[in-house]
């Protein structure tokens, strides 16, 4: 038998993770992450906590980009995993129709009334190309619109569909599909004139910025769109799964009416990939519109055992914490407290989001003092405060959060959806103490922030 021994592995070589990164994976990774000090050594994993190699807890308030809705490592995903490896199942077979996809599907479209099947693949991005294609199939059109500063994913054909350049730049030509403004009912009217557009996608709350869409957008623009003989697509891959206090976030709109919804994320219980298109009875029937097609939209490890069982924990979980209600609940607590925040410090704008997707903005400040060392930020690079709020927190408070997209001034927070009062009381007394240093104009921050203009500078 081979002597493969993964504990020995990490503990012989786990002290290279850095330089390996640096020598065969991305190398801008270990470079970025040391340039803002982010370079840490995780060791292990709790429910919203995370420890370093001298046993220091950090609390995690980006949930691996809200792959870890229910934290790390919760006993019952641990106890389906285990499970399903020891059942030695017939898994992948092909050529039969295993329980787990089928109860899985079950219980998502269960939480979906008006879905009505579920394709399985393996990520976010699988996702929503799985809504591109079955949008384009059942129209028979191919124009897809999409919202300004969305993002659906880095595939190809979720990459057409992304409203930044960045992201965009060096991979065209793209898909040709076309952008409006999130909110601007008007802009989708006259897109749709032209008689070609498939479907609208969009993210009922936009990650980048956290911008949640006004209210009764959802619902207008599917009314438009199906009047237009056109589809309405909600990318729940980030709000989906109770992260916004319902389970999907489009159902904060009573007439909402999505045609496809895009899953993924949270569904893997933080240990699986997985991803799901949900979608209407009619759709899947354009699509697998003969035997012949069985496999025309297929993917080889799509409703793998081990995935599934992960969902279906991960459901279960949900249901029986009342987690979607807990992010409801908590993400009021940390969004009100924050926002009672706003009138005590001028470079404070904004707290915005739903449940526990929450949007920190700052701006300009009304005093001379603070508004010299403010333009000197925005003269070298838009984003600089908010990162400047950023690493404190992880270096001084242990907290770990992120900027909300390139160049935005805004903190967001995704954490695991099982945090409480304690973790709102930890995240709010830290960032407090850092906005009285800021406007104090206290010099350990303030030097930080030179040190990033330095940075910003150099980079350009
Ligand atoms: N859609 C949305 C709204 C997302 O936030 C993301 C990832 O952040 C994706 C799609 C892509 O998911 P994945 O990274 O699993 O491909």
């Amino acid at each position: 038998m081979t002597d493969f021994d993964l504990t020995k592995l990490l503990a012989e070589r786990g002290a290279e993770r850095y330089e390996l990164h640096a020598r065969h994976l991305n190398h801008q990774l270990p470079r970025m992450l040391r340039a803002i000090g982010f370079d840490k050594v995780y060791e292990r994993g709790e429910g919203a906590y995370l420890y370093d190699a001298e046993g220091r807890e950090y609390l995690d308030m980006l949930a691996g980009f809200g792959v870890m809705g229910l934290g790390r490592h919760h006993p019952v995903l641990r106890r389906a995993l285990r499970d399903v490896l020891d059942a030695g199942l017939a898994d992948l077979t092909r050529f039969d129709c295993p329980p787990l996809p089928g109860l899985l599907a079950e219980k998502l479209l269960g939480h979906a009334p008006g879905m009505e099947r579920v394709f399985f693949g393996n990520s976010g991005t699988e996702a929503v190309e799985t809504a591109l294609k079955f949008a384009r199939c059942a129209t028979g059109r191919s124009r897809v619109l999409y919202c300004d500063h969305a993002f659906h994913g880095l595939t190809t054909g979720s990459l057409s569909v992304n409203g930044e350049d960045g992201f965009r730049r060096g991979f065209g030509p793209l898909l040709p599909d076309t952008a409006v403004p999130l909110g601007d009912l008007g802009a989708l009217a006259r897109e749709l004139r032209r008689g070609d557009v498939a479907a609208l996608i969009v993210e009922p709350i936009q990650g980048k910025g956290v911008h949640p869409a006004p209210p009764g957008y959802l619902a207008a623009a599917g009314e438009l769109l199906h009047s237009a003989g056109a589809l309405l697509i909600a990318d729940e891959v980030q709000t989906g799964l109770g992260r916004t206090g319902e389970f999907f976030a489009y159902q904060h709109e009573a007439d909402a009416a999505p045609d496809l919804v895009c899953v993924a994320k949270a569904l893997s219980g933080g240990y699986v990939p997985v991803g799901a298109t949900l979608g209407k009875e009619w759709i899947f029937k354009k699509v697998y519109s003969s035997m012949e097609r069985v496999l025309v939209h297929s993917a080889s490890f799509g409703s793998n055992a081990q995935a599934m069982a992960a969902g279906l924990a991960t459901v279960a979980v949900l249901e029986d914490e009342d987690l979607v209600a807990n992010a409801r609940r908590t993400g009021e607590l940390l969004r009100g407290r924050l926002a009672a925040l706003v009138d005590d410090y001028e470079l404070l704008h904004e707290v915005r989001g739903r449940g526990l997707m929450v949007g920190i903005e700052f701006g300009r400040p009304r005093s001379l003092a603070l508004r010299g060392r403010w333009a000197m930020l925005q003269a070298a690079r838009k984003g600089l405060f908010a990162q400047m709020v950023v690493v404190p927190l992880l270096q001084r408070h242990r907290i770990l959060t992120q900027v909300s997209g390139d160049e935005l001034e805004v903190i967001k927070l995704i954490p695991p959806l099982v945090i409480g009062e304690r973790e709102v009381d930890r995240f709010v007394d830290a960032f407090r103490r850092l906005m009285d240093e800021a406007h104090r104009g206290g010099s350990l921050l303030w030097d930080f922030g030179r040190t990033l203009v330095r940075q910003a500078v150099a980079n350009r």
